[in-house]
């Protein structure tokens, strides 16, 4: 059986780039060098689940990108940092938010060149992840109430 704390707690490697440095909005992301459109795109596609935003230059993997973040909200680019963090479930899909990476991202953005099965994928994993996080918060909150209502009625038999 499948154990839900361990899909929680499962840490996984995140590329955190800080809000911009014009705008203020976290809406961020790193540029990363790949040698096909196809290897590209499952770039940009892993990024998306990850919660990062991707994009994708094409060449060789050798040598510094000039300006390898870049800001989806005012379009600014420049050269900075890439954060390594270990971000577990939860905190993946708040960075996801914080970057506005959803449906309507997936589907419109014209710089995701995904095809279609990729974008339909895509779209798949973040709607079943956000049912699962929905699913833990509600399990988390009838688990409180419970708490709370032993403590009632512990405090109902004392009188
Ligand atoms: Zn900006």
């Amino acid at each position: 059986m499948f154990n839900f704390a361990q899909i929680f707690n499962f840490k996984k490697k995140y590329h955190f780039v800080d809000k911009c440095p014009r705008c203020g909005s976290y809406k961020t992301g790193y540029v990363v060098r790949r040698s096909t459109e196809k290897a590209g795109n499952k770039a940009i596609y892993e990024g998306l689940i990850n919660g990062e935003l991707v994009e994708p230059e094409l060449g060789v993997n050798f040598g510094d990108i000039e300006n390898n973040l870049f800001c989806h909200n005012c379009g600014s680019r420049w050269y900075g940092d890439i954060e390594i963090k270990y971000l577990d479930f939860e905190e993946r899909i708040a960075q996801r938010e914080l970057r506005g990476i959803n449906e309507d991202l997936i589907t419109d953005y014209s710089i995701l060149s995904l095809d279609s099965f990729e974008r339909r994928q895509a779209i798949k994993i973040m709607n079943r992840e956000k049912r699962r996080v929905e699913k833990a918060r509600q399990k988390a909150a009838i688990k409180q109430e419970n708490a709370v209502n032993v403590k009632k009625d512990n405090v109902k038999i004392k009188k």
